[in-house]
């Protein structure tokens, strides 16, 4: 392809993104394909001669889009939303195009200078205190990281340095093992599980701290107080604490300003994660949510979930640019440059994982220019407006409860009644494919979650979210407990999916089922069917109403006729099949399935 050819297919291309995210309502907004279902609709072997750019536009439809989730559908309202936005794709083509690796500031100088520009840009529509503004010579600042992951794992490394500097510099004959071995990191239970892997990563233990659906799911400093103590006195050393502001499963939010002056006195660095709520702060009625910021080492967000700012972009800000530069420094003959260490200017190389780092910045530069700070905060105002309006819709109806307070644009809610009629109502929203959830776990309740998501959502859109949730409820009344029933003396009156109808089990489930547990909503190994042929299921353990064993881990459940076989390595013996299957019945239902499995 050649540049005339590039500008006449960029103009095609342009609009074939405008035509889908247009009409992207009209496509089913979860997608009705069984795992493995891309193998068998391209070669085994890329191609020895080039293929035509019509081929493999034509390939979009056939291949790609029957498997894709739809994200930016104003029917999504799964996990938290993932930015979309007009200024940050065209400045991503921009990115591309560029194509620099600015991992130092020679490297390119525009990528880092206007990286700590739209970082101080940022900092200031969230009114960070002044120390984490970097300026021209400030001791803080910010840079973007790839995911909130990458930020608390980088912070936790810088804690763990500077933690390690300061026994060190007191007892110099210490040693070093002795003392990574004693620390200990802490985070919310309600922390997103990337806080969990970071202490993984890092190599030192994670304690969670307790909460409370009395408390709003909220870490106190009491609490807090009261584990480092403890620990404390069994020798051990805190050293780090994640914060959340506005937790995944319920928005909750960590009390900062209790937790922040217990960091400080004991010199524990305190790292904030908001990277869902952190974008709501631009908003001055919001901004009092990250008040005790003041206490903070560092703190992050991801303005690519809800700041229009397509992924990735993760912003961390460091009240102490050296605690992050004295963890992670290298320096090697061929990265050096002339104007290193002059003070003026920053080699981001040393503040995240990765040497490279593409020009991001680029991103948030068109959309913060093209929607003003007055656009950004409408933005927002809007989607929590949405929220507040599903809410009311679901306290209107008395068979629903509301889980947690609704503070941004999550709605965490449920029918009144068991987990079990919580799953099955979530299994039929997802199965109908027209909207898309997921759930949370709650005090051990199954609680399903309402995130407006997606730029284009508009009150029309939530009301028949609520019509399909509430109307599939309605068919949801559960049978009465009936002991023949159970028996297998009688059908039962649950069953509804279609003898020799497969299906995929989008929903997850209870078993600590939320949306931080990947392998729970995105269930790759677990394959559903019918019982086949639609007769009632002679043995027991196939009730519908009783969840039957576990395999390899992985629960499964034989019910209303739906059997999970669960794809076994290749060489394993017979899968499990639902027990009351006729003999045709779950066969594998892949037709193509990845050759190293076999189900
Ligand atoms: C989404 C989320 C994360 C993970 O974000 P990534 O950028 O994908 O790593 C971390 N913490 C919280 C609170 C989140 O909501």
């Amino acid at each position: 392809m050649d540049a005339t050819e590039f500008r006449r297919r960029g103009k095609e291309m342009v609009d074939l993104i405008a035509d889908y995210l247009e009409n992207i309502e009209q496509r089913p907004v979860y997608p009705n394909v069984e795992p493995g279902y891309l193998r068998s609709l391209i070669p085994q072997e890329a191609p020895e001669e080039p293929d035509t750019y019509e081929d493999v536009v034509k390939d979009i439809e056939r291949v790609i889009m029957p498997g894709v989730t739809h994200w930016h559908s104003p029917y999504f309202y799964a996990y938290f939303p993932t930015a979309s936005s007009f200024p940050a794709m065209l400045a991503d083509m921009l990115s591309g195009a560029i194509g620099c690796i600015g991992f130092s500031w020679a490297a390119s100088p525009a990528c880092t200078e206007l990286e700590t520009v739209m970082m101080d840009w940022l900092g200031k529509m969230l009114k960070l205190p002044e120390e984490f503004i970097a300026g021209t010579h400030g001791q803080g600042g910010g840079v973007i990281q790839g995911t909130a992951s990458e930020a608390t794992l980088v912070a936790l490394l810088a804690a763990r340095s500077r933690t390690v500097r300061i026994i060190l510099a007191n007892d110099p004959q210490r040693p070093e093992t002795d003392i990574t071995s004693k620390l200990v990191a802490y985070a919310s239970d309600q922390a997103h599980c990337s806080v969990e892997r970071a202490g993984m990563i890092g190599g030192v233990r994670m304690k969670k701290i307790p909460t409370k659906q009395s408390n709003k799911y909220a870490v106190h400093g009491e609490t807090f107080l009261k584990m480092i103590q403890e620990d404390k006195a069994a020798g051990l050393i805190p050293f780090y604490l994640c914060a959340t502001l506005g937790t995944t499963p319920s928005c909750a939010f960590d009390r900062i300003t209790e937790l922040g002056p217990i960091c400080n006195a004991e010199q524990i660095w305190m790292h904030i994660d908001a990277a869902y709520a952190g974008s709501s702060f631009i908003c001055p009625e919001f901004r009092p949510l990250l008040n005790g910021i003041e206490f903070a080492d560092s703190f992050n967000f991801n303005p690519h979930k809800w700041l229009l700012v397509n992924f990735d972009c993760s912003t961390m800000w460091v009240r102490d640019r050296s605690d992050l530069i004295g963890a992670f420094k290298m320096d090697p003959l061929y990265l050096k440059h002339d104007h290193q260490e002059s003070g003026l200017i920053t080699d981001y190389r040393h503040w995240q994982i990765p040497l490279g780092r593409r020009f991001r910045s680029l991103k948030m530069w068109f959309v913060f220019r093209m929607y003003g700070l007055k656009g950004l905060q409408d933005y927002i105002r809007k989607h929590v407006e949405l929220a507040k309006e599903f809410e009311t819709l679901v306290r209107a109806d008395p068979r629903f409860e509301i889980s947690a307070d609704v503070i941004l644009a999550l709605v965490c809610f449920r029918l009144k009644g068991s987990n079990e009629m919580n799953e099955v109502l979530l299994k039929r929203i997802n199965n109908g494919k027209k909207i898309h959830l997921v759930p949370c776990q709650l005090s051990g309740q199954f609680v399903l979650r309402f995130a407006i998501c997606a730029r284009t959502t508009e009150s029309r859109h939530v009301r028949e979210a609520w019509r399909i949730i509430s109307q599939l409820a309605e068919e949801n009344e559960p049978p009465p407990r009936d002991t023949a029933e159970m028996d297998g003396r009688r059908t039962p009156t649950v069953p509804r999916c279609k003898p020799g109808q497969l299906r995929s089990d989008p929903g997850g489930n209870v078993d600590g089922g939320d949306v931080l547990n990947p392998p729970l909503v995105s269930p790759n190994h677990l394959l559903g069917g019918c019982c086949g042929d639609g007769r009632r299921n002679p043995r027991r353990g196939c009730h519908p109403r009783r969840p039957s064993r576990r395999l390899g881990g992985v629960r499964t459940w034989c019910g209303q006729r739906l059997a999970y076989v669960r794809c076994q390595p290749q060489g394993a013996t017979s899968a499990p099949r639902c027990p009351g299957a006729a003999a045709n019945a779950p066969r594998c239902p892949v037709a193509a399935a990845p050759s190293s499995f076999r189900c």
